[in-house]
């Protein structure tokens, strides 16, 4: 693996500002890098695997997210009570806050990630929809800016025809998406929107975008220095989806011929340039037969990451933390090769209705063996708080070919057993056995489309 190991950053210490598997992906990213971590843990976390494993820890208040973990100025009295040159947000909570970034330059304090600008714009997407639209990049046909007014929103839905999708220009995570089916439906679609954009993410502006009849989710992984050299990697297929978020990613994708690869490489790229893009990212973008759209772009790492890692051979946490420290990116294009397939299945505590699970793991076993990969935070006796994400760990098999990698993951979930609380791997076990999945032949549908009794 391009692991970067002759390569020493700027950083001395870093505050990793997260939890759960993320966290502890990064501390060992800066443990092999020869950087000091400390981990900014709520009172939930305090006895955590990752707070056990980073070289220091300080509590930054009480549970809920809005007390710690989305606490800019705890946040930063951490980092500076402790001396830190950088802060790695990990994925959610504060990772696309332009704000939070401001924040941490106004201290002299590095975040890890794309400027405060590049990422204002990317989180604000009808903004970026817009910019991109002017810079002939293929977009969802739809308002391409914020539509303020019913009027207008009647005329632009006419007008690309329904269904549509209204949605929330800072919305995330699946959320603030809403399916409307014709003009009757409009007016009251709207205005709920509306009013949850506001509750949801403090910001009420909506966009339209034409309801693409189940596309394909394919993303871009890209990696970008301050000095102008980008690089992208090989798609991520991450089309098995519920409510609208990802549960299995896959890559290469089976629907991805040679030269479409290049050409969504190639546009990621035009996009990185287009938006000053620093640091690893991901562009965002669905697939309808043979055309592409851009959706969005993702400012941070993200919890699919390890799929690219697996086939491309490269470690993005430790490249995220050199092209953050001011290195320059050494790799070329022509040495990004696939060299595997590869496939997670996020294992979340949820139950059959996809409701969050909170509790004590009486007992786990983890998968391994050749070929397998878990990212978890688990541990004995590991309690699940209510308060955050329902991610509890991430298994992720490559092999020579799709189908090895395949296998691995069957052995893989069949060996995996949680008990004290329900998990989605029963659903995993579903989705691999069918045979529509097993040839490549899926959508964003497919979740809605399987038989789940
Ligand atoms: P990806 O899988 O592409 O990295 P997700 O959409 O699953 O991205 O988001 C990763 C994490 O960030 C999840 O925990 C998700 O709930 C959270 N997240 C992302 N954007 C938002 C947002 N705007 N509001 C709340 N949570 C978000
Ligand atoms: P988020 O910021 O919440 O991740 P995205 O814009 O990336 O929001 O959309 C999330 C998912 O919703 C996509 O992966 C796709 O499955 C679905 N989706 C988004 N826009 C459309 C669209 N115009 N037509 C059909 N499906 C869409
Ligand atoms: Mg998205």
């Amino acid at each position: 693996m391009t692991d970067f190991s002759n390569k020493k950053s700027g950083f001395k210490k870093v505050l990793v500002a997260n939890r759960g598997e993320i966290a502890l992906r990064v501390i060992r990213a800066l443990k092999e890098l020869g950087i000091k971590s400390v981990l900014a843990v709520s009172e939930a976390d305090k006895d955590s695997l990752p707070a056990q494993l980073a070289d220091e820890k300080i509590c930054i208040g009480p549970a809920p997210a809005s007390d710690s973990y989305l606490n800019i100025s705890r946040i930063i009295s951490a980092a500076i009570v402790k001396k830190c040159d950088a802060i790695h947000p990990g994925y959610g909570f504060l990772a696309e806050s332009n704000h939070f970034a401001e924040i941490c330059a106004s201290y002299g304090i590095t975040f890890i990630g794309p400027s405060p600008k590049t990422i204002a714009l990317a989180g604000r997407k009808a903004q970026i929809i817009e910019v991109l639209k002017k810079n002939k990049i293929p977009v969802v046909p739809g308002s391409h800016r914020v539509v303020k007014e019913i009027n207008e929103a009647k005329k632009i839905s006419k007008e690309i025809a329904y269904p549509v999708m209204i949605k929330a220009s800072a919305g995330g995570g699946g959320k603030g998406m809403r399916l409307v089916k014709n003009e009757q439906e409009l007016e009251e679609a709207f205005h709920t929107a509306m009013q949850e954009a506001q509750g949801a993410f403090s910001n009420p502006d909506l966009y339209i975008e034409k309801f693409i009849e189940s596309p394909k989710h394919i993303e871009i992984q890209i990696a970008a220095d301050r000095f102008g050299n980008i690089i992208y990697f090989p798609e991520r297929d991450c089309s098995i989806q519920r409510k609208h978020q990802k549960l299995l990613e896959e890559s290469p994708s089976l629907k991805v011929c040679e030269k479409l690869r290049k050409k969504l490489g190639e546009t990621a790229k035009k996009i990185a340039r287009i938006i000053k893009y620093e640091t690893v990212g991901t562009v965002e973008f669905i697939l309808s037969k043979n055309d592409f759209y851009f959706i969005e772009v993702n400012a941070r790492i993200q919890v699919e990451h390890p799929v690219t890692e697996l086939v491309s051979d490269v470690d993005l946490v430790k490249l995220q933390v050199l092209l953050a420290s001011g290195e320059k990116l050494e790799i070329k294009q022509d040495e990004i090769k696939i060299h595997a397939h590869a496939i997670e299945c996020r294992i979340n505590a949820e139950d059959e209705n996809f409701m969050p699970q909170a509790g004590k793991i009486k007992h786990f076993i983890l998968p391994r063996g050749a070929g397998v990969r878990v990212d978890t935070a688990l541990k004995p006796g590991a309690v699940i708080p209510p308060y955050y994400d329902s991610l509890i760990a991430k298994v992720i098999t490559a092999g020579r070919s799709r189908k090895s990698a395949l296998k691995r993951m069957k052995i893989a979930l069949d060996e995996f057993k949680i008990q004290g609380i329900k998990t989605n791997i029963p659903l995993h076990k579903k989705i691999l056995e069918n045979p529509a999945f097993l040839k490549g032949n899926y959508n964003t549908n497919f979740i809605e489309k399987l038989n789940l009794r």
